[in-house]
């Protein structure tokens, strides 16, 4: 084949929150496509429609206007529960704020998704112990959320998002809490996801980790403003800085 299927297609994907006086176009007629071995990552200032792209790209969210394809299904036309398997198959997703469950160990966080699809709880537990070494914290495996430091927890949030082979990784903010050695490792296991025939795509306001992707893409008011290829991180600053003193408002 010399064409693949795009694991993720974002056509004209448009967001409104609230009506009337209250409207708030979170994206804007946003198109995206992103191909297995694509690392891309999404940058933009506070409130310009990150996370909403990430969590309709997931099929967290229903856009208002506009179609989601992962892996050549569109998402709005899929039963609940055939949204609620490719979500738990397809798809790993790496929260802003981790969602770990407190009452679950880490491996027991990150097994839970592979258990509710029916994979036998040992071959889960193999596979949770297999996604902690990769992201290199295997030794947190039998700890709580509670009793970790927030990088630990964003760590356990992205072995999770990686467990069980998902082809398409979402990410929003994944570094954040880490500091800079950690949150490299964590982007070079990315980057190596991707390299195997994963799509990614990830919300950073770092240029330096923009700079692990293949493409960066721009949102600004909800907009996709502007896309580069692969950049140094001194080009994606002036490139991000630019983008952030484009007038308006
Ligand atoms: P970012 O992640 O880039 O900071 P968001 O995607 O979270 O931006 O938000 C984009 C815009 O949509 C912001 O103006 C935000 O206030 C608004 N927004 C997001 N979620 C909701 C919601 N549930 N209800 C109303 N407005 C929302
Ligand atoms: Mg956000």
């Amino acid at each position: 084949m010399t064409t693949t299927e795009p694991i993720l297609q974002l056509d004209q994907v448009s967001r409104v929150h609230g009506q009337g006086a209250a409207e708030v176009h979170a994206l804007r007629a946003v198109d995206l496509t992103v191909h297995a071995g694509e690392f891309v990552a999404v940058m933009g200032p506070s409130g310009s429609g990150k996370s909403t792209l990430l969590t309709l790209a997931g099929g967290l969210d229903r856009p208002t206007g506009g179609r989601v394809l992962v892996q050549g299904s569109s998402l709005g036309e899929l039963s609940r529960k055939r949204l609620a398997q490719v979500r738990r198959r397809a798809v790993g997703y790496v929260f802003q704020d981790y969602n770990l469950i407190p009452a679950l160990t880490a491996a027991e966080n990150i097994m839970l998704p592979r258990e509710l699809d029916g994979v036998p709880a040992r071959t889960a537990r193999r596979e949770a112990l297999a996604a902690l070494a990769e992201i290199g914290i295997e030794e947190l495996a039998d700890r709580f959320p509670d009793d970790m430091s927030g990088g630990q927890q964003q760590r356990v949030a992205i072995a999770r998002a990686l467990i069980g082979g998902r082809n398409l990784v979402l990410a929003d903010e994944p570094t954040g809490a880490l500091d800079s050695g950690t949150g490299e490792a964590v982007l070079a296991v990315l980057r190596a996801r991707c390299d195997a025939g994963a799509g990614a795509v990830m919300v950073t306001h770092e240029a330096r980790h923009a700079a692990w992707a293949d493409r960066v893409v721009f949102l600004r008011d909800g907009r996709l403003v502007d896309e580069t290829g692969r950049l140094s991180a001194d080009e994606l600053l002036v490139a991000a800085t630019g983008n952030a003193q484009g007038g308006e408002e």
